[in-house]
Order: C-alpha cells, then sequence, then structure tokens
C-alpha cells in the first residue's frame, strides 16, 4: 500500500458574533480549519484535522510513496519536521484513519479498546457572570453533561470565584467543575505576565473548598516546582496540564518528578496520538490520570476521543461546548453531523472503521479559502 497524495484544505468559518476566549485577548471573528486527506493507492482515504499544517508543503514528500501503515516510522519523521517549526499532528490522525480502515476495526480498538463511550464535561470558552454562567451550566445538566469546566481570568479573579460558587449553590455537590486558569502558556503576542505562585495559591485554596475537581494550568509550563508545591499544599483537588507540550522529554520530565495529577496532551497539539498514548500509558501506571485537551474541531475532538476510550482516559473527557458562543455546530461545521453527548452525558466513539470522520464536502467546499 502507498500514499499517493496529500491534500489540504484550509477553511474559515465566520463567527457573528464572535467567540470571546477566555484566553484569547482578540474576539474570534472566524474559525479556521485545516482538512488534511491522506490518498492511497488501494482507494483508501484518511481525514485528519486539529492544527494549521503550516509549512506541510515543504516535507510532504517525506511521506509519498511510503506505506501508510508504517505508522512508527511516520511519528518519528513527523517529529523532526516538527522540530525545524509547524506541528503536523493532524498527518498522524489521517494516517492513523487509513489504518482503522485497512483493519476494519475504529482506531480506539487498536489503541486498547477500554471504553466504548467516555463521560463528557462541557468546556466553556468565555468569561460570563455568574448568573450567565450558572444558566449555561443548568442547559448542560440537562443536555446529559455531569461536568462543567469554567475559566477564571488572571485580572479578575473575584469575578471567576463567583461564577464558580454560584454554578456549586445552583447545581449542588454531584456536578463536577473544573477551572481553568490558562496559565501555562500564551497566545502569540499576549505579553501579559501570569499570576505570580504566591497570588496562585490563593485561588486553588479557594477552589479546593468548593470542591473542585481539578485546576488546570495554575502556572507557566515552566515552574516545576510551583506545580508541585500547588499540589502538595492542596490534597483535595487535582492539578491538570499538558495540552500544548511541544515534546515528549518534557511530559517524561513532568511524569519522573511526579508534577500533575492530571495529564492533557492534545494529540493533534501536543505530541500526537502514538506518543500520547505511551505517555498516558505512563502516567496511569504511575496512578496519575490521562485526559486529553481537545478544544479544536470535531475531527480533533474524535482523534483525542479514540486514544483516551483506547487507553483508558478520564473520568472525564473534554467536550468543547459553551452556547451560544461556541456550539457543535460552529465546532464541527466541516462534518456531517456534528457531535453530540447521549442523554447519559457520555460521548459514544464511532464504531465504524478508522475514526468515523463523515465530512460535509458541501460545507468543505462554502468555507474553503
Ligand atoms: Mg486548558
Amino acid at each position: 500500500m502507498k500514499i499517493t497524495d496529500i491534500v489540504l484544505d484550509r477553511l474559515r468559518l465566520d463567527l457573528d458574533p464572535p467567540l470571546r476566549a477566555a484566553w484569547d485577548p482578540r474576539p474570534r471573528r472566524h474559525f479556521d480549519a485545516t482538512i488534511v486527506r491522506v490518498r492511497t493507492d488501494e482507494g483508501v482515504t484518511g481525514i485528519g484535522s486539529g492544527d494549521t499544517m503550516a509549512g506541510f508543503d515543504a516535507v510532504k514528500d517525506l511521506f509519498l510513496g511510503e506505506d501508510p501503515l508504517d505508522i512508527a516510522r511516520h511519528v518519528k519523521a513527523i517529529e523532526t519536521a516538527n522540530f525545524h517549526g509547524g506541528r503536523f499532528w493532524p498527518l498522524e490522525v489521517a494516517l492513523w484513519d487509513v489504518i482503522g480502515q485497512v483493519a476494519g476495526l475504529p482506531v480506539s480498538t487498536l489503541f486498547g479498546n477500554t471504553a466504548k463511550a467516555v463521560p463528557a464535561y462541557a468546556s466553556s470558552a468565555e468569561l460570563k457572570p455568574p448568573a450567565e454562567r450558572v444558566e449555561t451550566a443548568l442547559r448542560a445538566r440537562e443536555a446529559g453533561f455531569r461536568a462543567m469546566k469554567i475559566r477564571i481570568d488572571r485580572d479578575h479573579v473575584a469575578d471567576g470565584i463567583a461564577a464558580v460558587t454560584a454554578v456549586r449553590d445552583a447545581l449542588g455537590p454531584d456536578f463536577a467543575i473544573m477551572v481553568d486558569l490558562n496559565q501555562s502558556w500564551r497566545m502569540a503576542g499576549d505579553t501579559a505576565a501570569a499570576s505570580d505562585l504566591a497570588k496562585t495559591r490563593g485561588i486553588v485554596r479557594r477552589l479546593a473548598e468548593l470542591d473542585v475537581f481539578w485546576v488546570e494550568e495554575p502556572l507557566p509550563y515552566e515552574d516545576v516546582e510551583g506545580f508541585r508545591t500547588l499540589r502538595a499544599e492542596n490534597p483535595g483537588v487535582r492539578i491538570a496540564a499538558g495540552e500544548m507540550h511541544h515534546s515528549v522529554p518534557e511530559l517524561l520530565r513532568y511524569l519522573e518528578n511526579d508534577v500533575l495529577d492530571v495529564y492533557q496532551m492534545d494529540v493533534v497539539l501536543a505530541v500526537g496520538m502514538l506518543r500520547a498514548r505511551t505517555l498516558a500509558e505512563v502516567a496511569q501506571l504511575k496512578h496519575r490520570a490521562f485526559t486529553p485537551h481537545s478544544w479544536t474541531n470535531g475531527i480533533g475532538v474524535l482523534a483525542n476521543l479514540h486514544v483516551a476510550a483506547g487507553v483508558g482516559g478520564g473520568p472525564f473527557f473534554e467536550f468543547p461546548w459553551d452556547p451560544p458562543g461556541w456550539t457543535p455546530q460552529r465546532r464541527d461545521f466541516m462534518l456531517a453531523e456534528p457531535l453530540m453527548i447521549g442523554s447519559d452525558g457520555t460521548l459514544a466513539v464511532p464504531a465504524r472503521p478508522g475514526l468515523g470522520i463523515e465530512l460535509d464536502e458541501e460545507a468543505v467546499a462554502r468555507w474553503r479559502i
């Protein structure tokens, strides 16, 4: 079997009204997605997405003519290409989609087949006043979610704590709340300093009192000692991070030093599917949790879902959802059918061979740049 072509479609969906993502100083007036298609001489086509693939044309020939099933080789080749710029993990996603189709199995089966569905949490995007956040949380529970992640802005901590308190009061102790402080990395051009350790210690202590399930990215990635301090001081709350770590050695260092309770490497942004699986297995063998970040588009959600369900990630899986700003229709505009959880609050792994991606070709044509 041979790879005959790798085709990229660059899509741009207009967002009107814009999305005001808590971690992005600029309102998002459009949502970009790059679709990767790996074509083969046997008629099987694999699909991936989740990152820009900017600069991929310069390294595309490393893969043409190769056997798509030689996945360990391709992962190493992607790593060598990433070193020089770009993050080409959506290509690995498309290759796994080919492999699953050739095997006649869902990719999650090849990754360990631990679960057929994973409990999902509604992962919010926007900063909302307490009453509005409660309204969205109630809507989430009505839709089946049993957990929600709330953002707290470093410059408006009191407002964020008030929103978490209001949700806890309104939804009671059985609704899990995660909090993302988004302090580990920055959008390009966002030069503001992260909150310092003293301030962050106060925030995490307060969130522990509110019985928050995990606190995500409370500090910059470099502050390994700070992460360990937070964990030692707050035995009741889990510390989560790792969505955007760019290399395996960084995450291995975290694992060796037992820095986190929850490892969150996103398979389309951080270290790819195969490496994420290996690191997740190590985390689990060390009695720590893995559940990936999945804040991209529906194809990125599926790629992360297959890895999580395969290796046994959890207990909650990230499902980007914060209506009206962020809906499955916006997030999955390139899919024939937006992904949604079941009434039991779980996101089911598609049973079809491969990743189970079905593109809406009309939407792809309409939004292609
Ligand atoms: Mg996050």
